[in-house]
């Protein structure tokens, strides 16, 4: 039996039966916005510890809202990391400003305070962290730089739902932290989802306003008493962006199961690391006081593409998730970032082996797994 790195069919289909009575309910609805929508990001919002959460159609859509939200315009710096999905350096792009990345530190591999505090100048608008791989990013460090400044913080964490810095969840740490629900995150809709969750009320309305073609409606357009019944009266420029109603229905039949989601991926990681320590394989590390999300288990390795294809010969899956970073992508070639430009991002990039995690592998397959790196690697 072939071991996926990711198995759609095997995690979803225990909701089956719940989920089919959800497309019901919002099909007999009369299609009515906003019945499924504001009980998810209520859901969502809490289950995170967030104050406000605003559900849009993709993590892409979270980063470019909360960008926009934020007031980003042309002329603006925005200090990203390359090492990360392309919708990170789209969606700085996409927002009119000049993307700027700064490398990672090595054993978190996510944005390095130094390298941030480093490449600060008086046009830095906002900062973007990524939790790459569910590690969160030093957002207290990238706060306490931030907060000299007043430059906003919006926190990458569609990799680490649920993740932890001393015990707080990200969700409520940065001024916006924006979720994926793209369908191999840890709460994969049956296709595209996002959201952005802030403790700002008028930072939420903002983005309400610009996930739904710039209305005053938002989510509570009876209230808003402007407009015609708050229809029709664009206050800003929009987009449509908008969770829909069937993913969000969908997305509250799974929402309960996420902590023992998080919880599998936990001990399957503890599972790996004691096995692979003291190999040839460098195993992923934490920082202190932070509990992982898991989303990927990412080794790092000599001679990757021996060991992928020996791997690939025993039927186990295995990803490059994510490389070549985003300076060597042909869509940001005119930032005229040539290899060397971020030496860490580099080195990890070229080593990187993401394994199979997640509560569709099995214990007795995850032991194959193991068995089979640890006499595949090259010593
Ligand atoms: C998945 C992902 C995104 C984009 O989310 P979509 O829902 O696919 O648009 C952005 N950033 C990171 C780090 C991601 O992993």
């Amino acid at each position: 039996m072939p071991i996926p790195v990711y198995d759609r069919d095997k995690i979803n289909r225990p909701f089956l039966d719940d989920m089919k009575i959800a497309v019901e309910r919002v099909i007999t609805s009369n299609l009515d916005v906003d019945h499924e929508v504001s009980r998810f990001e209520a859901e969502f919002a809490a289950w995170n510890g967030a104050s406000f959460a605003v559900s849009v159609n993709s993590g892409t859509a979270a980063l470019l809202a909360s960008l926009l939200a934020l007031g980003i315009k042309p002329g603006d710096e925005v200090i990203t990391v390359p090492n990360t999905d392309g919708a990170t350096s789209s969606a700085v792009v996409m927002s009119g400003a000049n993307l700027v990345w700064v490398d990672i530190d090595p054993v978190t591999r996510t944005m390095s305070p130094e390298a941030l505090k480093a490449a600060l100048t008086p046009r830095t608008r906002a900062i973007v962290p990524v939790d790459m791989f569910g590690h969160p990013a030093d957002i207290d460090q990238i706060k306490a730089i931030a907060t000299e400044r007043e430059i906003p913080v919006v926190e990458d964490s569609c990799l680490a739902l649920g993740a932890t810095i001393n015990g707080r969840k990200v969700g409520s740490l940065a001024t916006t932290t924006c979720f994926s629900f793209g369908r191999n995150k840890h709460l994969g809709a049956m296709g595209a989802g996002g959201c952005v969750l802030t403790e700002s009320g008028d930072l939420a309305e903002r983005l309400r306003k610009i996930s739904e073609y710039g209305e005053s409606r938002g989510r509570s357009w009876k209230k808003s008493g402007l407009g015609k019944d708050g229809w029709f009266w664009h206050e800003t420029i929009g987009m449509s962006q908008r969770l829909d109603e069937i993913q969000a229905a969908l997305l509250r039949v799974k929402l309960p199961s996420i902590e023992a989601n998080i919880a599998c991926r936990r001990r399957q990681a503890a599972r790996y690391e004691a096995a692979l320590n003291g190999s040839a394989i460098r195993v992923p590390q934490c920082r202190p006081g932070v509990e992982h999300a898991w989303r990927n288990y990412v080794i790092e390795v000599a001679n990757r593409d021996h060991l992928r294809e020996r791997l690939a010969e025993k039927g186990i899956g295995t990803n490059l998730t994510y490389m070549p970073p985003m300076h060597l992508q042909p869509a940001f070639a005119a930032l005229e970032r040539p290899r060397g430009s971020y030496p860490t991002t580099e080195s990890i990039c070229d080593r990187l082996v993401g394994l199979p995690i997640g509560p569709h592998l099995e214990d007795e397959q995850q032991d194959y797994v193991i068995e089979q790196l640890l006499v595949s690697v090259d010593h």
